[in-house]
């Protein structure tokens, strides 16, 4: 195994040169400029515009209404067209209220301000920044120096300097967060021939343990209960610093972290999903039996051209490895339909690879050329029509197994970590079981942070319904209360 080899590091302790970012508390909410950031993308795009609202904390507090805003940050996702449209038309409203107040600064930051740099201030010439990934850590320095400098527009977007991930110590955004992110590492090595990542985030960069410890000690300290490691292709952690610990060896450590009451992480390349990790999910308590494995493809010919490294029987026998060790898995994944070259064969092989893995969830994505990859070249792009048809047939097929797999869980009982109010509606609670099942039921908002049993009474295709046990079923008229010795 490629490592296996290597064990935890010495002292996992806060490397301080990373410290960013430590306010103190004296610093009126009065005094305070007002902040608005719009999120397109990824989780590694909620955790950068986290760390924004946090390192901007000593002079912005954020809203949700951008009219009232001094700083409009655009945060934006190159990975599919779609995602980018949708930043540019939130952009061309925000032009008409800079119009009426032009002391507004607007800037764009994330994977679209990195591909296209300079280019959007052509586009968009009432754009006052272009930010890129790497450079957000910086945004209090470019704000200040622009200000003083009356220098608007600014392009920030670097990818070749060192950089490090730093630790940020400012308290979280939201408040009381039951669940957040830690990002471990930056950039990814693979070039998948579709994936833009490489050329926007820069090449793999694993950020030093000690800091993603301290982080974690950071984030347990303001009552999260939950963690989810965060990286483009988590599993290949450590791999380019001796000294630092194998994947398996830094959720270890992380797990040890008093006080952290489950553990996820996202996103795991196939090829490098090592019996080591594996193993964790049946040794490390904390870590949720839930693993998204990206497929993209069930063809192995699709496979290679998309450069994944690994063929459908690969990732069949990884799957089958892991369903041996951990029995209780729950597995999901990505799916990109329509890529080039996709014949009627290779779809079926996708189709098929979904009945026989029973994916608990998938995230399917219709192909979309992006710029500066070897995808965006290749001469047989499968036509709209085609890929919408096999898109819709890829829902049909996987809603059925999905549907499938939730009624298995119908009458059971699982351990559910209550996260707040229920979007769809406010008078319940939302919650996630182990196995990153989202389940709905009623019950106090008060149980925010608190793991409780909870009765599965229906399934649905993409969440469950539940109750306390002891409580009124919802079946049962005149529900009024929850009794539960739990709380
Ligand atoms: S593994 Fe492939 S798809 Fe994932 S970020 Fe890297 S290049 Fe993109």
């Amino acid at each position: 195994m490629l490592d296996s080899h290597r064990s935890c590091p010495d002292g996992l302790k806060s490397t301080m040169k990373n410290l960013i970012f430590d306010r103190s508390d004296d610093v009126s909410t009065a005094d305070l400029k007002k902040l608005y950031i719009a999120t397109f993308g990824c989780q590694m795009n909620d955790y950068d515009s986290q760390r924004m609202a946090q390192i901007l904390r000593n002079r912005y507090v954020l809203t949700s209404r951008p009219e009232e805003a001094d700083l409009v940050l655009v945060n934006t996702c190159a990975i599919r067209e779609k995602a980018e449209n949708k930043a540019y038309s939130l952009l061309g409203r925000f032009r008409k209220l800079k119009k009426l107040r032009p002391e507004m600064v607007i800037g764009i930051t994330g994977c679209v301000a990195q591909l296209e740099g300079g280019r959007l201030l052509h586009r968009m010439p009432f754009l006052d920044l272009v930010i890129g990934p790497l450079e957000i850590y910086r945004l209090p320095e470019i704000l200040e120096d622009g200000r003083a400098a009356e220098k608007w527009p600014s392009v920030h977007t670097e990818l070749d300097r060192d950089f490090s991930i730093p630790l940020v110590r400012a308290p979280l955004p939201e408040n009381n967060p039951v669940r957040t992110f830690v990002t471990i590492m930056q950039g990814c090595d693979n070039f998948c021939t579709y994936c833009v990542v490489p050329n926007v985030r820069g090449r793999e960069i694993s950020r030093p343990p000690g800091d993603i410890v301290a982080e974690v000690e950071h984030v347990l300290a303001q009552g999260v209960r939950e963690v989810i490691l965060l990286g483009q292709n988590v599993n290949s952690y450590g791999k380019k610093n001796r000294d630092y610990p194998c994947f398996s060896g830094l959720l270890r450590a992380v797990a040890g972290v008093p006080g952290l009451e489950r553990l996820r992480f996202t996103t795991s390349h196939p090829r490098d999903l090592t019996s080591d990790i594996m193993k964790c999910f049946r040794e490390v308590p904390q870590l949720c039996e839930h693993l998204h494995l990206p497929v993209q493809s069930g063809s192995t010919g699709i496979l290679k051209r998309m450069n994944r490294h690994y063929t459908r029987d690969q990732y069949l026998s990884t799957v089958d490895r892991l369903k041996s060790i951990c029995p209780e898995i729950v597995l999901t994944t990505d799916l990109i339909v329509g890529f080039p070259g996709e014949t009627d064969s290779d779809f079926l092989d996708t189709l098929s690879l979904l009945e026989t893995v029973e994916f608990e969830q998938i995230f399917p994505f219709k192909y979309s050329p992006r710029p500066g990859t070897r995808a965006a070249s290749f001469e047989d792009q499968v036509p709209l029509h085609v890929q919408n048809e096999r898109f819709e047939e890829v829902l049909r097929v996987q809603n059925e197994i999905g549907m499938r797999r939730h009624k298995v869980l119908e009458g059971r009982k699982q351990e559910v970590l209550i996260e707040g109010p229920s979007r769809g509606d406010r008078s319940e609670i939302t919650g996630r079981t182990r196995g990153n099942h989202v389940i709905n039921l009623p019950g106090p908002a008060e149980l925010a942070g608190e793991v409780v049993t909870v009765e599965i009474e229906r399934a649905c295709c993409h969440s469950l319904r539940g109750r306390l046990p002891g409580s009124v079923s919802l079946q049962d008229e005149g529900f009024t209360s929850v009794t539960n010795e739990l709380y």
